[in-house]
């Protein structure tokens, strides 16, 4: 990570999003689907609990409500700061506004109780966020998903110790101890999903943290058990202490909400510019091959998202993709046609005229011949190729399954395998599990699904 001097940080907070902005951002994006902001389930003669205290520096974009067990937060998860200048390792994935609002909030216990074996981050939870920045930011394992990258070490973070998931979706993987600086010692800056707060280097008196266990924690004096940030690994708190439910090497946790494929990385390329340009506005610039390129991408009323890509030379190309809510992966029990103008395909103008993968293979894809494509025809397809491809039966394809298993027959499925197989390995693990590749392929349905009734009609084939 490079050094940040206190001057360049200064011009950055004042530089960087007015807050205003961001409220009028998060209301935008959530706006018709959260309802429960205006309506907190705490009741309001309680005292709030002690740890939402620490989020009310940030209370004009990140919310808190409690009941007697949890400390619920809901959050859009961008910060008040710049993002993503100084990444020299880059996957091109972007911040975009995270719909972590209603039922698809964090979650704190409240009174944290010790596990009976802790958790250790070098070992797990390499997936997901293990904790959560009082600014709303959540903050994933500095270890990442191959369980072996330092993203610190390798280049993959940002000045403030942050990037941008495959879902778009900024995270940190270092603590913020900037924060401390606005904050003071005193103030946790952030928890871990197991309910212990985490403070920067300092204990609240100001003296550096000492005698701290593996996991970065300790105990003394009236505080209870808490985690501390070091300038080595573990970074933060190292793992969990406290009870937490995990699934699937993950803390249970709200959902990110991708709104396009993830993308690749880009080797050679970095990072130098990052700026607000509207309420809704980004532009990202980069250094690569000696030429610098933009990203300018905005997020609509409707949840649509469109890209602007600018080359040295000034070429422009665009790509727009429709912001999904969890309600969209469930197809409505009516067909709703007034929502249908709203409802946009992605679409690529300029010099990639791609087609979407389902509208290419809609002859192949429609098994009954009944002229639509079917959510059911897809999957079935996808499930059977799967099965085909499994050759040692293990629920997981490798990659020389996917490319070097002859195919059994033909089908556009397979073609899609064979071209870009790990692309749909969410979790790097190196192989697609069949989740991964029914998310793949029900992705690809519902961009081309205008009425989102589980139904390719002609029209929408087109
Ligand atoms: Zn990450
Ligand atoms: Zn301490």
């Amino acid at each position: 990570m490079m050094p940040l001097t206190k001057r360049t940080r200064l011009t950055v907070w004042l530089l960087f999003l007015s807050k205003s902005l961001l409220i009028e951002s998060s209301a935008h994006q959530h706006g018709h689907i959260d309802t429960s902001f205006q309506t907190p389930s705490h009741d309001s003669t309680q005292p709030p609990p002690e740890s939402a205290a620490a989020f009310d520096p940030f209370d004009d974009h990140v919310k808190v409500n409690w009941d007697d067990t949890y400390l619920y937060i809901e959050t859009n998860s961008l910060p008040e700061h710049e993002m993503m200048v100084g990444i020299t390792a880059w996957n091109q994935q972007v911040p975009l506004p995270q719909n972590y609002t209603g039922t698809n909030r964090w979650q704190l216990p409240l009174h944290p109780v010790p596990a009976t074996k802790p958790i250790i981050g070098r070992e797990a939870l390499f997936r997901g966020a293990i904790a959560i920045a009082v600014n709303g930011v959540p903050i994933f394992n500095p270890i990442k998903n191959d369980g072996k990258t330092d993203t610190n070490l390798a280049g993959e973070l940002d000045e403030f110790g942050g990037h941008a998931g495959r879902a778009d979706d900024y995270h940190y993987h270092l603590p913020p101890t900037f924060l401390n600086e606005r904050l003071g010692d005193e103030q946790p800056i952030g928890f871990g999903l197991d309910g212990y707060p985490l403070y920067g280097y300092n204990e609240p008196d100001g003296t550096p943290a000492r005698n701290l266990d593996q996991l970065n924690g300790h105990k003394h004096g009236d505080l209870g058990y808490h985690y501390h940030s070091s300038k080595d690994y573990p970074y933060l708190n190292g793992g969990l202490r406290g009870k937490v439910t995990v699934n699937n090497d993950e803390v249970e946790q709200p959902r990110t909400q991708p709104v396009r494929p993830f993308t690749q990385p880009l080797r050679g390329a970095k990072i130098v510019a990052f700026n607000q340009t509207a309420p809704n506005a980004y532009s990202l610039g980069y250094d690569y091959r000696g030429g610098r390129y933009t990203i300018n991408y905005s997020v609509e009323d409707n949840g649509t998202v469109d890209f602007e890509f600018v080359d040295p030379k000034g070429n422009i190309e665009t790509d727009t993709y429709r912001q999904k809510t969890s309600k969209d992966n469930r197809p409505p029990r009516g067909p709703k046609p007034d929502e249908s103008s709203e409802r946009r395909p992605p679409e690529r103008t300029g010099g990639d005229q791609r087609q979407p993968w389902v509208k290419k293979h809609a002859d192949e894809l429609d098994a009954n011949n009944d002229g639509t494509v079917a959510l059911s025809e897809v999957m079935e397809e996808a499930k059977a190729i799967f099965m085909l491809q499994d050759q040692d039966g293990d629920r997981q394809l490798t990659l020389e399954e996917m490319t070097n298993i002859q195919p059994q027959r033909r089908s556009p499925v397979y073609g899609f395998l064979e071209k870009h197989n790990l692309e749909m390995d969410e979790d790097g693990d190196s192989k697609v599990s069949a989740k991964e590749l029914a998310d793949q392929f029900k992705q690809f349905f519902y961009e081309s699904d205008l009425d989102n009734n589980g139904r390719l009609t002609p029209n929408e084939l087109q």
